[in-house]
Formats: C-alpha cells, sequence, structure tokens
C-alpha cells in the first residue's frame, strides 16, 4: 500500500475505535448509571435520563455542556500518551473525535435548519451519523445503537448482539445488573422531577400519559 492509503486507513481506524469507545461510554451510562448513582448521578445519570424522556432537550446545550465529560476523559489520554512519549497524530485524531463525540449526536437531533448547510451536508453523504440512524436508539426498548458518530459501526455491533453480551458478562462476573430505563413504557414511569423539565403544556387537552408527553411536547426532529 503506497503511503496516502496506509494514512487514509490507519485515520479510519482510528475515527471508528473512538466512536467504539464513546459507544462504549454511552452503553454504560445507559445501562447502569441513573440519577441516583454515587458519584455519578447527579453531572452523568439524569443528563441522560432526560435524554432518553427528552430527546430534544439536549439541543439547547452549548457545546462545553455536550462535550464536558467526554473531554476530560481525552485530556487526560492525550496527557498520558504525552508523559508516555507516544503522543502520535492518531492519539490526536482519536481524542479529537471522542471528545466531540456528543456533540455528533447532538446533532443527530437537531432540525436541518438547525444544523445549517456543511453538518446537514455531511449527514448526506453519511460522514456523519443520520438522525434517522440514531432514531432507532430512542425506539423502544432502546438497547442498540449506542454508537454515535457514523451509521457504520451501530449494524455490526447491534447484528453481534455486542451489547447483550456486555451486559451479560459483566452480570455473570461482578453481578451488575442493568437498571429498568423508565423512559420506556414497561419500566416507567418517569422520575417526578423530570416534570420541571418539560415545557409548559399549552392551553387544550392534556396528556396524561408521561410518555406520550415527551414525544408530544418535545418531538423528535427526524
Ligand atoms: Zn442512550
Ligand atoms: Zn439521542
Amino acid at each position: 500500500m503506497n503511503t496516502p492509503a496506509i494514512f487514509t486507513t490507519q485515520a479510519l481506524l482510528v475515527i471508528l475505535f473512538a466512536e467504539l469507545c464513546a459507544g462504549i461510554v454511552h452503553w454504560f451510562e445507559d445501562a447502569y448509571i441513573r440519577e441516583d448513582t454515587p458519584l455519578l448521578g447527579k453531572y452523568v445519570g439524569r443528563p441522560n435520563v432526560i435524554h432518553h424522556h427528552l430527546p430534544r432537550y439536549m439541543t439547547r446545550n452549548n457545546w462545553l455542556q455536550s462535550s464536558w465529560d467526554l473531554l476530560l476523559i481525552s485530556v487526560v489520554i492525550v496527557l498520558v500518551a504525552g508523559a508516555l512519549g507516544c503522543l502520535t497524530w492518531h492519539v490526536w485524531l482519536f481524542a479529537a473525535i471522542s471528545a466531540n463525540a456528543n456533540e455528533f449526536h447532538k446533532w443527530t437531533h437537531r432540525t436541518r435548519k438547525e444544523n445549517g448547510r456543511i453538518i446537514t451536508f455531511l449527514q448526506h453523504i453519511r460522514l456523519l451519523q443520520t438522525p434517522q440512524h440514531h432514531a432507532m436508539h430512542h425506539t423502544n426498548p432502546k438497547n442498540v445503537r449506542y454508537c454515535v458518530v457514523t451509521n457504520f459501526l451501530n449494524p455490526v455491533l447491534d447484528r453481534a448482539h455486542f451489547w447483550a453480551a456486555l451486559e451479560w458478562l459483566l452480570a455473570r462476573t461482578v453481578g451488575l445488573r442493568r437498571r429498568p430505563d423508565t423512559s420506556v413504557p414497561e419500566h416507567g414511569p418517569a422520575p417526578a422531577w423530570l416534570n420541571e423539565l418539560r415545557h409548559p403544556v399549552p392551553a387544550g387537552p392534556v396528556a396524561t400519559s408521561s410518555h406520550t408527553g415527551d414525544q408530544e411536547l418535545l418531538g423528535m426532529h427526524y
């Protein structure tokens, strides 16, 4: 292989690896962390619970609000690689993709108008994950398509039952069990504190079911 081909292959593999790692973080949060989890509950569990109930809520976050946790992990990775003397362009690319994974995720929840022409084009040519692809993650029982950067990895991982296998392994080895997702009808009801985040209900018929309410009040712009 010539040099550009090697470079392109390596770059693609690094991007997919970063997407996989961010997907693992997303899966772990969805499966095991809730608002009452010690230490991580307030800053990681709560936004995650909000996102599954009110998917469009994240679109009001700025870049830092969406990315601070993955940014923190990426900075640590760059610092460690620097200290070990192996801070190559691969590490920088890995850190850049990882730190922005939730920003790419947010773009799948925004309208075309909100995303603007460039992001919409990148989604259209499948360089970035499309809203249609991510919509499956928000379809009950919400346990597939945890990767949020491209459309490439999820079909492979889901077909291989990768996430179910990880959950089985954690249950068998350390007794960690997946926690109920209250945004899935069988696992509800929604926590009461979510009510303060919902938009004011317009005059007229009021949705009584919290699940109906989530969809009606926030709308998922796929
Ligand atoms: Zn999720
Ligand atoms: Zn989402």
